[in-house]
């Protein structure tokens, strides 16, 4: 028989894995709810032509990475990103009637059939958030600001913040004039990719990671020749908050980002290269005042962002609590299985994480799976502990042990816990 293995670029995340991807996923989720924003959760299935209107139709997302297939007749996708959800969910239940301001953050899988490499894969976890309703600069620079807090808990160094501004549609309809006009006479230089963009998505050309296309582009004209007065004042503003803010940033005028739906503002927050390699990009975001509307819905402007989680966690120091459990409770005998089992819940319900050892192997080995699971403390069941209803506590950090009654020892343990013996590892870290 074959071994069968996961789906290529789609990775188990084993437990001993998980400490670290929940520790920044309790950081983010605790990061967004001081600032006001709640959790959403929306499905990892939705119609592929929410995916194609709001991302748009000649983006590489919608052109090439998308999971789409027909189920009795209904075209349906696995989601791409979260954004598009968010606002098909805003729309659905008609949350711009019942609130001027909505802010939404969300966590969760997205799949992208792209060629897998470090921090690029098909299945994907996006930590994310979006605002609706507020079409200011303020909103733009507070998120982002809050986004180079996150990270600097994490803790995420090196990371670099670059603005954008894209203008409205009538702004960018000049840009993509202009640049098909500068890069006409130069598409032979392009990369094969690039020369079909050019009469699809121009804009994309700059996007490109493709050397040839990085030096054709290198001095076309940029956006920020054709922005609107208001375009202007509103990217003049998103500077000085941040500014103000001391939040450092850079204005990248080449950054564009590769989905259709963003106006004004886009930024990005590159992590350092040689953590990341080639998808040094940890967070994307910007505004999509238009997208709303697009879906059918009333005009009601938006922000937001998503980051990857893989990528944080490559680029992160963040550290995964170390044990699994406080204490193992080791029945030495078939009489002791009872006994422990009522012990181990004892345990439990007084706060305490602990196994129970069932196996009926012998003390030994029952003592090094304590240890491998990083038990402060294992409480041995016996025959002669049995008989005298009393519990053999044993410290594993400090190497000592004491015969004390099950009450004792449910004093005893959480106390110890507070104050790790002298040298032993500290208990039980929470999130950093
Ligand atoms: P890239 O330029 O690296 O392809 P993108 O522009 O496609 O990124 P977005 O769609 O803006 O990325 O997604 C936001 C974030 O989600 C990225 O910055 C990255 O951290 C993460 N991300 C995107 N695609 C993947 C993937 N295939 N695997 C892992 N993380 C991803
Ligand atoms: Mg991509």
């Amino acid at each position: 028989m074959t071994l069968l293995r996961a789906v290529k670029g789609m990775n188990d995340v084993l437990p001993d894995e998980i400490g670290r991807c929940q520790a920044v996923e309790r950081l983010f989720a605790e990061t967004m709810a001081r600032a006001g924003f709640r959790e959403v959760r929306t499905p990892t299935l939705e119609p592929t032509p929410l995916f194609v209107r709001a991302i748009g139709e000649a983006t590489d997302v919608v052109e090439k990475e998308m999971y789409s297939f027909e189920h009795h007749g209904e075209p349906l996708t696995l989601r791409p990103e979260g954004t598009a959800g968010a606002a098909r969910a805003y729309l659905e239940h008609a949350i711009h009637a019942k609130e001027p301001v909505t802010r939404w953050w969300y966590s969760g899988p997205m799949f992208r059939a792209e060629r897998p490499q470090r921090g690029r894969y098909r299945q994907f976890f996006q930590l994310g958030a979006e605002v609706f309703g507020d079409p200011g600069p303020g909103c733009d620079a507070e998120v982002i600001d809050l986004l180079v807090g996150f990270l600097d808990a994490l803790p995420v160094t090196g990371a670099a913040v670059l603005v954008n501004s894209i203008g409205g549609k009538q702004a960018r309809e000049r840009y993509r004039d202009a640049l098909v006009q500068y890069l006409t006479p130069r598409s032979s230089t392009l990369s094969p990719d690039s020369q079909r963009r050019l009469s699809t998505n121009p804009l994309r050309i700059l996007d490109s990671k493709d050397d040839k296309d990085r030096t054709a582009v290198a001095e076309a004209p940029t956006i920020h020749e054709f922005l609107d007065a208001d375009d202007q004042a509103h990217f003049a503003a998103l500077r000085a908050h941040l500014d103000a803010l001391g939040t450092p940033y850079a204005v990248d005028p080449r950054l564009v980002r590769g989905l259709d739906y963003y106006t004004r503002t886009l930024f990005e927050i590159k992590g350092a290269e040689d953590k990341l390699g080639s998808g040094s990009t940890l967070v994307g975001g910007g505004r999509y005042d238009r997208m709303v509307a697009e879906l059918g819905g009333p005009d009601v402007p938006a922000f937001g962002f998503a980051m990857g989680l893989e990528r944080l966690l490559l680029a992160s120091g963040v550290d995964a609590p170390g044990r699994v459990v406080d204490a193992v409770v080791v029945p030495i005998g078939a009489a002791a299985q009872s006994p422990a089992l009522a012990l181990g819940r004892d345990l439990r319900r007084a706060g305490i994480r602990c196994d129970i050892d069932t196996r009926g192997t012998s003390l030994k080995s029952q003592l090094r799976r304590a240890t491998a699971l990083g038990a402060r403390f294992a409480l041995i069941l016996g025959e002669s502990e049995l008989r005298e209803g009393l519990v053999q506590l044993k410290d594993l950090d400090a190497h000592s042990q004491e015969r004390v009654t099950p009450e004792v020892a449910l004093r005893s343990i959480p106390d110890s816990l507070r104050n790790p013996a002298g040298g032993a590892t500290a208990p039980a870290e929470e999130a950093p």
